[in-house]
């Protein structure tokens, strides 16, 4: 197949180009090169560009006839959202219409789309399924509800087939050790304690205690990013096959949960193996944080078969540990 992957530089989708790309697909990536970086497109032709340029889009959809585009380019940090929603209704809203309106235009039928738990909002129930009500408190969950409702209408109007997938959380690093997460700022709770094993940063703060949970930490569903990216694999093989139309949506969690404390504590255990410790300190909870986040994605499993190959916590800490050591003796990232 030939393979769209716009924000193949960034985290997810420079994992999914490579998938991809050993499995014999052509890939091409589109990229602004904002927040992705141009080591981790190794795997397809880059095109440095922005999604939301029409002119672009159209000499890239004559040119090459992609049997399929991924979309992982957005803005996805919750706070900022909050601050300038401008940004994400204009990158993750905007922007999306003007490349969906390409593919529209062009012919291409079969689009998978980043989705996210942050657009179920405060969870009324957890394990969180499909049919949880949807109700984003914040700008970045907002934006990807309102694309799911878009690919809705899309499909019925226009025969657009799509699958978003909805991540509770991603982490971990490709296994091979090639690639990794490079956010900057980093927000996330797995690379930030490894960044101050590392050394990279003086300590790990725990954002509360006090959550109505075993050990007062916030319980979140951690997914290996390979895990993520082999339901993308299936969700495509679906919708090329034609098995799956429409406008589908899947959640993507192990259905398991871990606590910070319990992050914390399998992160020493792997990164005392290398002689290395850290420190930490206690926090106040961050605004807009939920006690309990856990998906229930056995959607995912009957309808597109996929199985998760990473459930262990302490195996996707491995794989994030090695990209951060590479990354602290600044191999890679660059
Ligand atoms: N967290 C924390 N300290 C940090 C970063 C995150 O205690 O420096 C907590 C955060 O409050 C949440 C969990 O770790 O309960 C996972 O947060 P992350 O930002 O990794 O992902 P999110 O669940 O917000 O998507």
């Amino acid at each position: 197949m030939k393979v769209l992957v716009v924000g193949g530089a960034g985290y997810i989708g420079s994992h999914m180009v490579k998938r991809l790309a050993r499995s014999g697909h052509e890939v091409v990536v589109l990229d602004n090169l904002t927040t992705g970086r141009r080591s981790l497109a190794q795997y397809g032709k880059l095109i440095v560009g922005d999604l939301g340029d029409p002119a672009l889009l159209e000499r890239l959809f004559r040119e090459y006839e992609f049997d399929g585009v991924m979309h992982f380019a957005a803005s996805s940090l919750v706070g900022e959202s909050v601050s300038d929603p401008s940004k994400y209704y204009q990158n993750n809203v905007a922007c999306t219409i003007t490349l969906l309106d390409a593919m529209v235009r062009n012919g291409i039928k079969h689009f998978i789309f980043s989705s996210t738990a942050a657009t179920f909002g405060e969870p009324v129930y957890t394990p969180i399924d499909e049919a949880h009500p949807q109700e984003p408190i914040n700008p970045y969950g907002a934006s990807k509800l309102m694309l799911e409702r878009i690919l809705k209408d899309y499909a019925f109007a226009y025969g657009l087939n799509s699958v978003s997938l909805r991540y509770f959380n991603a982490c971990g690093a490709d296994p091979d050790g090639e690639l990794g997460e490079c956010h900057d700022p980093e927000t996330h709770l797995i690379p930030l304690v490894l960044q101050a094993a590392s050394g990279r940063r003086k300590s790990i703060t725990v954002f509360g205690r006090d959550y109505a949970t075993e050990d007062g930490t916030c319980v979140r569903d951690y997914i290996h990013i390979e895990d993520l990216c082999s339901a993308h694999a299936l969700a495509l093989e679906a919708l090329v096959s034609g098995k799956k139309s429409g406008a589908i949506a899947y959640n993507l969690g192990n259905g398991s949960g871990y606590s910070v404390q319990a992050v914390i504590d399998a992160a020493r255990q792997v990164v005392i193996k290398t002689g290395h410790t850290f420190i930490v300190e206690e926090g106040q909870r961050r605004p807009g944080d939920p006690a309990i986040l856990v998906a229930d994605a056995g959607r995912a499993r009957t309808e597109l078969g996929w199985y998760p190959q990473y459930e262990d916590l302490q195996t996707i800490i491995e794989h994030a540990w090695h990209w951060e050591q590479k990354q602290a003796s600044d191999v890679l990232c660059n």
